[in-house]
């Protein structure tokens, strides 16, 4: 299995697409093609643990890990790193709706999945590639990302981590939890702009002449914990393949039988893990991307134009605040066969205008398989309430948007499949706002009294990485210019 470029051929095995994130002219890593699983391997896995099945996923991409090196891997990152050894349940919600619940991991939210596995196969595809040289990880975040990334890679061995936040754009407990991290080999730092800013920064950054050579002449060399990484996106698969084996042992569908997905979107990784893993033999029928007031994926999916000159807002699920959805471009390789030279067009045209359009017959492709829906905060609040009310469960500002847009999809289509909906985030790590849905009651200054008030009001627990967090020093209190990024790379890294 080897690797290629969006934007122009090449050919990589993936322990090199993985140390180097991007490819050499800024494009993405994509399989050349994609494996398949048979319906005797499909009723294989149905019998695995969470960790077999991520093993048989990985190992239809990594082919050049041996198998002992899949295994220590998978091993390293989900056993003892989640509740209940679990990475990825299903609730039933009812109306033939399941929550996927990716954010019983160590940073509560779904980049855990990815990002516990991520230092563990980036670390071995240093040791194969045999440079020896140290991987500096550089993140751009809008709140998620940036913990979880730094949670796999504290004190890693080999590498080093440096994490840009949009300064307004995070939740109080998303800051938190990045400002306190201890580490030796971490650095942190907000950014005076918004998450695109952060993330374009960071792509000209790794592919900056001057700065690569300062990393070559420390022994370094950049790589990508964002979900532009392939062994972000990998790892995402597992747990749409890993949903759809549960829901056939449990009886809730046939071996074979469609599901529909529903997934709160942003840079897109997510819902593009959903599209490989249909690739893979998944049986999915529809892609919902659900978006909120930052709505250029709506917009795209309706009209087949991309268009990020539009006014840019701060929501209240502040980890889709997106303008520019990264992932989107292996989507775009997909709709068109692979043709590079028409994706490096359309990214070319991004970057000049800020716009690009598909044609007809791209749009035709995507319509098929893909619904978009937006909604606004007070929609979202209203589902968190709803659904809290009917069903005793508790979801997130993100979840509750995905929730809000797959009850229109069902309206509009009249479709009544079986929703997966992704549930990406735990509630308490947007309490204000999740707190607002639920109660008019006035709230505490202090943000562990609203955990506590949240708890109380809706008998659940505040999770343990959350209520650890308290009394912990602030240690990275930087803030810089977007212009100033590579300058505090430089400082931090010399
Ligand atoms: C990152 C994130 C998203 C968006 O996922 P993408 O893969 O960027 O589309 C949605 N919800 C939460 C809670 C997130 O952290």
């Amino acid at each position: 299995m080897f690797f290629t470029g969006t934007r122009s051929r090449t050919e990589v095995d993936s322990a090199v697409a993985i140390a180097q994130g991007l490819t050499a002219d800024g494009g993405l890593f994509v399989p050349q093609n994609f494996p398949e699983f048979s319906a005797e391997e499909f009723s294989a896995m149905v019998d695995m643990d969470y960790c077999g099945r991520a093993a048989a996923v990985l190992g239809k991409y990594l082919t050049d890990y041996t198998a002992g090196e899949i295994e220590y891997c998978v091993q390293g990152a989900y056993q003892g790193t989640f509740d209940n050894n679990s990475p990825a349940p299903l609730a039933d919600i009812g109306d033939n709706r399941r929550m996927l619940e990716l954010w019983h991991g160590p940073t509560c939210a779904f980049k855990d999945l990815a990002l516990q596995l991520l230092p563990y196969l980036l670390t071995t595809a240093l040791k194969k590639n045999g440079t020896g040289r140290e991987a500096v990880i550089l993140v751009a975040t809008s709140g998620d990302t940036g913990k979880a990334a730094l949670a796999g890679f504290a004190d890693v061995k080999d590498t080093r981590i440096v994490v840009f936040y949009p300064r307004d754009g995070v939740s109080d407990m998303q800051k938190l939890q990045m400002t306190t991290q201890k580490g030796k080999n971490v650095s942190v730092c907000a950014i005076a702009g918004n998450f695109d800013d952060a993330q374009n920064g960071v792509k000209a950054i790794f592919t900056d002449a001057e700065m690569k050579q300062f990393l070559l002449d420390n022994n370094m060399a950049f790589s990508s914990a964002n979900s532009i990484n392939f062994g972000r996106l990998v790892p995402q698969i597992v747990y749409y393949v890993s949903a759809y084996c549960d829901l056939v042992k449990d009886g809730s569908l046939k071996a074979g039988e469609k599901f529909n997905v529903v997934v709160p979107t942003g840079n897109f990784g997510n819902i593009l893990a959903a599209v490989y893993a249909k690739q893979m033999g998944v049986p999915i029928k529809k892609f919902i991307c659900a978006s909120n007031r930052n709505n250029v994926l709506t917009d795209f999916i309706r009209t087949g134009i991309y268009d990020r000159n539009r006014q840019f807002h701060t929501t209240e699920s502040p980890s889709m605040d997106i303008l520019i959805s990264s992932n989107l471009e292996r989507m775009l390789y997909l709709l068109c066969d692979g043709d590079c030279e028409k994706v490096a067009g359309m990214m070319a045209e991004l970057k000049n205008s800020g716009r690009y359009a598909i044609d007809d017959g791209m749009l035709k492709k995507l319509q098929q398989e893909f619904y978009g829906g937006c909604c606004d905060d007070a929609t979202g609040r209203a589902a968190i309430a709803k659904i809290f009310k009917t069903r005793n469960y508790l979801c997130d500002t993100h979840t509750a948007v995905a929730l809000a847009v797959g009850e229109n999809y069902r309206r509009e289509s009249g479709d009544g499949t079986l929703q997966v909906i992704a549930s990406t985030a735990s509630a308490y790590k947007f309490a204000p706002a999740v707190l607002r849905a639920l109660t008019d009651q006035e709230l505490p200054a202090d943000d562990f009294a609203k955990l506590q008030l949240l708890a109380g009001l809706t008998g659940t627990e505040i999770p343990a990485p959350l209520a650890n967090l308290k009394g912990d020093a602030v240690l990275h209190k930087e803030c810089v210019a977007k212009e100033e990024m590579a300058e505090f790379i430089r400082r931090n890294l010399a």
